[in-house]
């Protein structure tokens, strides 16, 4: 059974016009997004600890770092130095910036043809609102899960997703996922008694301090119970 009729035989039919249609934010988040691309020309890669960046020995930073690699507590704008010097055994390969933007761009006209609102807001992410789009698509758990699916069949290039009624939550729900998952955070349910805090690590170097404060601040939580959380993407 796929993993979203499994969900819906388990906690039964969704009141689709309420928590599942009003929570229509969809943020998009490519995993590991260079490496990832990379390992398309170097498939005996995968699984390993791959830093994309340039060599330990050069100064710069890391631009990305599989997960394999982040294990070893390697993460991006660390100096290559510190990633060498943490896993020497790491593949170190230069970036192609050339490339990575011609993949976001075939990410970016998969996106476009599940919703008229799509916002890029980096190479590798974007926020879509999927409101409206039902007819099309089905309701907006149903289209994210057949935009994921489609991006990873199109592209070989593993994706993760959030799916709430506001970007900040989408953005928390997709780090969530990571990798290769879907998290769905019905509206209502972001506040209540068996929330999970939202977890630093799910939040990206940048966005961290902004978004653990305001977080905080209107008790953006995640229940994971209520939450469809799939991992389905492992099977293309
Ligand atoms: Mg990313």
């Amino acid at each position: 059974m796929p993993d979203l009729a499994r969900f819906r035989a388990k906690h039964g039919p969704l009141d689709e016009r309420s928590a599942e249609a009003t929570a229509s934010i969809l943020h998009v988040d490519m995993d590991a997004f260079f490496v990832s691309v990379e390992l398309l020309d170097r498939p005996e890669l995968r699984g390993k600890p791959v830093v994309v960046g340039g060599r330990p020995d050069q100064r710069g930073v890391v631009s990305a770092a599989s997960y394999e690699a982040r294990k070893y507590g390697i993460h991006s704008a660390m100096p290559l130095r510190t990633a060498g010097r943490l896993c020497p055994h790491a593949i170190f390969l230069d970036g192609h910036h050339e490339k990575y933007g011609e993949w976001s761009d075939r990410v970016a006209t998969i996106l476009a043809t599940f919703s008229p609102v799509v916002e890029m807001v980096s190479i590798d992410e974007a926020y879509l609102d999927l409101a409206g789009t039902a007819r099309l698509h089905g309701p907006p758990l149903a289209a994210a899960d057949k935009l994921l699916r489609q991006i990873t069949r199109d592209t070989s290039l593993p994706c993760s997703g959030g799916l709430a009624a506001t970007r900040l939550v989408a953005k928390v729900a997709s780090d969530q996922a990571k990798p290769r998952g879907l998290v769905w955070v019905p509206a209502g349910s972001e506040a209540g008694k068996h929330f999970r805090p939202v977890g630093h690590r799910a939040l990206s170097q940048i966005a961290r301090r902004r978004f653990v404060r305001i977080c905080h601040r209107c008790r953006a939580k995640i229940d994971l119970a209520q939450s469809y959380f799939w991992r389905g993407h492992r099977r293309f």
